[in-house]
């Protein structure tokens, strides 16, 4: 290993030992977005985000909640998402969005939560959809209204209605996304639901675990970010059919499982851009 190589490796070691000794990253003490020309930099769990925009906290149809966090940065192509999505949620179906977590200033890894939204291109929005603005109380500490009954595997009913479609398709619809997370119950909601011909678009739409509250949203990789990291793309399809249903939990089998040894998760090596960007800003006087 060229000693350069090795000095970089022993830093992100130090870093990650810092994120997990203490309670906030590295990243959570960056206030204010780099200067440099918008670049999403890395892989959406192991990078970080240059010349950030911040989403105005109100806009038209949406609110962004806990802004106490400053998780509201993202690559602009993020920020025009939301704002574009925001409006068609006003005006087509009446309703406000909730703003979750999109990035922090200059990306990287939050110390609570989940392991990705770290270039500027996730976005967590609430399945709570607003009638009526929230209160400052309310954004700051939001309650989330989960629209799936998780012990019983099933779409809570009477919280979910046609907006919730209307909006999901909508969001899928954006030719910058490459994926939208939602827990499995709704996955098959959407596709039971669609009744057209055009099922395309239920292709982005992917079940993954957590996600019954809120929707989270993955843009591809922008044009000039040439150190983002592409997701593959997801399977040909809508996702309707065998691989959604196996999802469904099974019964627990009599016999127990054999123990088995834990593995332990590689280290992440961030990307020396974005080791390089934390050096500069922790060294730059702010004024
Ligand atoms: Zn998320």
């Amino acid at each position: 290993m060229a000693l350069g190589v090795r000095l970089r490796y022993l830093l992100s070691v130090v870093l990650l030992l810092v994120t997990s000794a203490t309670h906030a990253t590295p990243w959570e003490q960056v206030k204010h977005p780099s200067p440099d020309f918008p670049q999403a930099i890395g892989s959406y769990a192991n990078g970080c985000l240059t010349g950030a925009e911040a989403l105005p906290l109100d806009g038209d149809g949406y609110q962004v909640l806990r802004a106490e966090r400053a998780r509201y940065y993202g690559h602009p192509n993020a920020i025009s998402y939301v704002q574009s999505l925001a409006k068609l949620a006003h005006y087509q179906l009446n309703i406000g969005l909730l703003i979750g977590d999109i990035s922090l200033p200059q990306g990287g890894r939050f110390s609570s939560g989940h392991s990705s939204h770290q270039t500027g291109l996730d976005i967590d929005i609430w399945l709570r959809l607003a009638e009526q603005p929230l209160s400052e109380q309310q954004l700051a500490k939001p309650q989330p209204l989960s629209v799936v009954d998780l012990k019983g595997y099933q779409l809570v009913k009477h919280r979910w209605d046609s907006r919730h479609f209307e909006l999901i398709k909508f969001a899928a619809a954006d030719e910058q996304v490459a994926r939208i997370f939602v827990h499995p119950v709704i996955k098959q909601q959407l596709c039971d639901s669609e009744q057209s011909s055009d099922r395309a678009w239920l292709r982005k739409v992917r079940p993954w675990w957590g996600h019954h509250y809120h929707m989270h949203v993955r843009l591809k990789c922008p044009e000039n970010s040439s150190s983002c990291r592409p997701q593959a793309q997801p399977p040909v399809g809508d996702g309707c059919g065998a691989e959604l249903a196996s999802w469904k939990p099974q019964p627990k089998p009599s016999k127990p499982k054999p123990a088995t040894t834990p593995t332990k998760k590689p280290i992440k090596i961030m990307p020396e851009q974005c080791l390089d960007l934390l050096q500069l800003t922790q060294h730059t006087p702010t004024s």
